[in-house]
């Protein structure tokens, strides 16, 4: 059974008169930049160069600094740059400037788990992983709530890791929910299953597949569109709030029964075969290669990916019903 840190036992003192340095203003490094300082910690922001998140740092009241500037300065370095981007920050600007008793702190295991980065024993490793997106991390603290986060040590050499890494867990909200522990290797190899196969993959490919069947049959895009993707949420929402069974008692007989009978022929053994090949995938680093290498082409799948759906006739809906959904939305 996994242990679950609640905000009762757990403290920011581990961290108190720690300077932190985040590198990185996107996500998610905007959403720990903020919620840390507003919890008191000593936050810098690193980054690489003058430009967006520059700017929005400076707008957010910190005074950004060039990573290698941010890193000789700090006891705490928090990587929040793209995963694919960490391997030659650390290479060129945290390695050389690497003190005893520094921690390197990540939100996903990949380059540790991969080992495209391997730190020196000297220094403490280890990881806050908040399960949703950054700007939910954000909306979350600041409305008193926090989204759940895992946390994990990859090296203890103060002996102290995981109580630093629970402080970082309680200053970003994580705690309020829960913080549950876990290894490098079961928070990479899940969080990329997760993703692939369900929470962008799957749910995306799913939406698309029921969205394009029922207009190429001729219904009204439009109809297809709040049925096949804007309902979606309020579905999602209703698990999320009261799992399967509330779900499911606030549908109609009609949609349980044909629920129950259709889901399992739309998702089926064959389905399942593919979640455990691609679960294969990741465990075996074969899909950590496959990502590398694409990465190293100048990711010409993921800019096609991003092309494509922006001229979909999905997104070409959304954008004309936007006003629509938008006016429907509960106020506050
Ligand atoms: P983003 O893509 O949002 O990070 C963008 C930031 O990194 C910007 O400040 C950007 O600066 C900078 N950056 C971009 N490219 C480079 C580069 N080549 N070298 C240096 N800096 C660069 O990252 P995420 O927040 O999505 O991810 C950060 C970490 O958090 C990852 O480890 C990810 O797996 C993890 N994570 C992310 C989640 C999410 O919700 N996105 C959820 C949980 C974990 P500029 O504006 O100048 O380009
Ligand atoms: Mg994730
Ligand atoms: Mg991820």
């Amino acid at each position: 059974i996994a242990k679950i840190y609640t905000e009762k036992e757990t403290s920011l003192d581990a961290m108190k008169g720690k300077r932190i340095a985040i590198l990185g203003y996107g996500s998610q490094g905007r959403a720990w930049a903020l919620n840390l300082r507003d919890s008191g910690l000593n936050v810098t922001v690193g980054l690489e160069r003058e430009g967006k998140s520059w700017e929005q740092a400076k707008q957010d009241g910190f005074n950004p600094k060039r990573t290698e500037d941010a890193v000789k300065e700090a006891d705490v370095i928090i990587f929040l740059v793209p995963d694919m981007a960490q391997r030659v920050v650390y290479r060129e600007k945290v390695q050389p400037y690497l003190r005893e008793r520094m921690d390197l702190v990540f939100a996903h295991g990949f380059n540790i788990h991969y080992r495209l980065i391997e730190p020196p024993n000297n220094v403490d490793v280890y990881m806050v992983a908040p399960k949703g997106p950054g700007p939910i991390v954000r909306e979350f603290y600041v409305k008193g709530g926090g989204v759940p986060v895992l946390v994990a040590v990859h090296q203890n050499h103060s002996n102290k890791a995981l109580e630093k890494a629970l402080a970082i867990a309680k200053a970003l909200g994580g705690t309020r929910a829960g913080a549950i522990e876990t290894t490098f290797k079961e928070e990479t190899e899940t969080d990329l299953i997760g993703e692939q196969t369900i929470l962008v993959g799957g749910v995306m490919e799913l939406m698309k597949a029921a969205f394009e069947t029922l207009v190429e049959m001729g219904y009204q895009p439009e109809v297809a569109y709040f049925e096949t993707i804007n309902e979606l949420k309020m579905i999602v929402d209703l698990v999320y709030d009261k799992g399967f069974m509330g779900m499911l008692r606030s549908v109609s007989d009609t949609a349980k029964y044909g629920g129950f009978t259709v889901g399992k022929k739309v998702i089926n053994e064959e389905t399942r075969q593919r979640i455990r090949e691609a679960a294969e995938r990741v465990r075996s680093g074969k899909f950590a290669e496959e990502w590398i290498e694409e990465y190293g082409r100048g990711s010409p799948v993921l800019k096609k990916g991003m092309e494509d759906m922006d001229k979909s006739k999905e997104e070409e809906i959304g954008r004309r019903l936007k006003e629509i959904i938008e006016r429907g939305r509960p106020k506050s």
